[in-house]
């Protein structure tokens, strides 16, 4: 049985005060959530103060991004050893912004894959075709090579510890969802790309989210299907309300 996993991914937003009003507000409303895990992501500026605001929850607290190196001259990076010297357990890699603006590819994912996990950073590597590819009938292929590509030589012992997120990038930030059979589909091909690579055990394990415009109502029907096991969340997750929603989606 797959623990759903539920998170927010706060961008460029926020400053300290507001991530610690954000973070304060979930605690009052979500602490005592067990059947369903939280993750915030801050901005890495605020990780520190992020993670001591979380004390005393399950909440697990991510980076948005890492180098793939442990450290060295690449100013303006943070690096896997240096996400968990915060307390921090978690990162978001291979987000379709940063493919989009800042040249991450398949290869650099890869790469930011092997060091989180060699370093005990548990990632979500993001998957997800643009608009013109999905019109191309392009979505399973473009994906598929997203997932070989991105997960090449990771172990089947390192993916136990993977989470992967699908999210269209016509559905992020732009008020599209994809359809839940639309979702379903991607997801259910993700399963058994990982079935081939990992084999079935380890691919039933995996925990794959769907992120792009989820809002507290179409949350539920999303994580209804079989291979939806959460949500990567960016606009709902940065208020208290719509995020507690999220997280209480069977409630919807
Ligand atoms: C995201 O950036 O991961 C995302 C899914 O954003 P939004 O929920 O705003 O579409």
């Amino acid at each position: 049985m797959r623990k759903p996993f539920i998170a927010g991914n706060w961008k460029m937003n926020k400053d300290l005060k507001g991530a610690l009003e954000l973070t304060n507000g979930l605690k009052r409303n979500l602490t005592d959530v067990e059947d369903v895990e939280i993750g915030l992501f801050p901005p890495a500026l605020f990780l520190p103060d992020v993670v001591d605001a979380c004390t005393g929850t399950r909440f697990a607290v991510g980076a948005q991004n890492m180098h793939w190196e442990e450290k060295g001259a690449f100013t303006g990076e943070i690096s896997a050893p240096m996400i968990l010297s915060v307390g921090a357990t978690h990162v978001i890699i291979g987000h379709s912004e940063r493919r989009q603006h800042f040249g991450e590819t398949d290869e650099t994912v890869n790469k930011k894959m092997h060091s989180a996990l060699k370093a005990g950073v548990l990632p979500i590597m993001c998957v997800g075709e643009s608009l013109e590819q999905r019109e191309a009938q392009k979505t399973l292929d473009i994906v598929s090579t997203q997932i070989r590509d991105g997960l090449e030589s990771i172990t089947s012992g390192q993916m136990a510890r993977v989470v992967v997120a699908y999210e269209p990038i016509w559905a992020i930030g732009t008020g599209k969802t994809a359809t839940p059979d639309q979702a379903q589909q991607v997801h259910a091909t993700i399963r058994s790309i990982l079935a081939e690579i990992f084999g079935d055990d380890v691919a039933q394990g995996v925990r794959i989210q769907y992120g792009g415009s989820v809002k507290p109502d179409n949350v539920k029907s999303l994580m209804t299907q079989p291979d939806i096991d959460g949500a990567l969340v960016g606009g709902a997750s940065l208020d208290v309300d719509s995020f507690t929603a999220l997280v209480n989606f069977k409630e919807a």
